[in-house]
């Protein structure tokens, strides 16, 4: 097997990551692993269990019992997998955000993640969106992007996307906790959400779906080629 290629995209919450990475991933024929989801996942399974996110002894004792896989169906959608159940439209939620970000933070949990991840990418190419995918999981990335947008920005698409799906949404609600969740993502003691110094900058504010797949493209074709 030769040396996979590998994209890094990393940001706050509600930068577009996904739909990006997505989009980039089907246009190169890469996998496209969504590492949030995997985070997701781990949080909603503690939630049935009745553990709170914060309880480390407790996420510490049945991390083991948990087994995460990860399949895409046609579409190229990722679909998470929680022992043996699709979970993907369960851990959706607003609960299951702010809990995935506090379990984030237990060391325990980033830890059986990190291998998981670095798997995935030894065996594919792949465009990963996460956190700390450029910083930790894939220091050596050919490609790191940081896709920002400003906080108003990214809760006013929250907001947008909860509407257009029929569902109820406050604005102001969904910006205090986007802020809530990029201050325990870039406050935390392990793998803070951090631009390296190696990445390239993509602030998505002003810019429409197209014109970010384009800039991120231009910068793939400058570093490897594609
Ligand atoms: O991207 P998404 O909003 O689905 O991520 C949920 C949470 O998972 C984030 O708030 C963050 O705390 C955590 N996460 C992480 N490292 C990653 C991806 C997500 O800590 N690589």
């Amino acid at each position: 097997m030769g040396k996979m290629i590998s994209i890094a995209i990393d940001g706050p919450a509600g930068a577009g990551k996904s739909t990006i990475a997505r989009r980039i991933a089907a246009e190169l024929g890469f996998y496209y692993v969504d590492t949030g989801a995997i985070y997701r996942t781990v949080a909603y399974f503690m939630d049935l269990l009745g553990i709170s996110p914060k309880d480390t002894d407790g996420v510490e004792r049945y991390i083991d019992e948990l087994t995460v896989g990860i399949e895409y169906d046609e579409d190229g959608l990722q679909h998470m997998i929680m022992n043996g159940m699709d979970v993907t439209g369960d851990i959706r939620t607003q609960d299951i955000s702010q809990k995935a970000s506090l379990i984030s933070a237990q060391p325990v949990v980033r830890e059986v993640l990190l291998d998981m991840q670095r798997e995935v990418a030894r065996q594919h190419n792949v465009v990963m969106d996460g956190r700390d995918i450029g910083t930790v999981v894939l220091p050596e990335a050919d490609v790191k992007i940081f896709l920002t947008a400003t906080p108003e920005v990214r809760a006013q698409r929250r907001t947008d996307e909860l509407m257009a799906k029929g569902q109820k949404a406050d604005f102001n609600k969904i910006l205090a906790e986007i802020k809530q969740r990029d201050h325990q993502d870039t406050h935390r003691d392990i793998a803070p959400l951090k631009m390296s110094r190696d990445s390239v900058k993509v602030d998505s504010s002003e810019l429409t779906i197209d014109q970010v797949v384009e800039t991120i493209r231009k910068v793939v074709a400058e570093k490897v080629g594609l």
